[in-house]
């Protein structure tokens, strides 16, 4: 439509069972998917296991659930 839009999280790909179509294509697995209120979840482990992360424009009251990390946990 000519404008930015806000990542959905893939929406339409969740309802059918397929992870965010980018987090499935990234050939080095540089993003994750998953629910933070599972404690086994992929995403709870990164978190977890990260030395550090942070969240963008967190002041904003915008609730943003995506976390960066600057380390891999091995
Ligand atoms: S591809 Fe990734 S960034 Fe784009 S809408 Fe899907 S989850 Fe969001």
């Amino acid at each position: 439509l000519g404008s930015v839009d806000k990542c959905t999280f893939c929406l339409p790909r969740l309802e059918k069972g397929l992870l965010p179509a980018c987090v499935e294509a990234c050939p080095m697995h540089a993003r994750n998917f998953g629910d933070l209120n599972d404690k086994d979840s992929i995403v709870s482990r990164l978190l977890k296991e990260a030395t550090s992360y942070h969240v963008l424009k967190q002041t904003d009251g915008t609730l943003p659930n995506v976390y960066y990390t600057q380390d891999i946990p091995t």
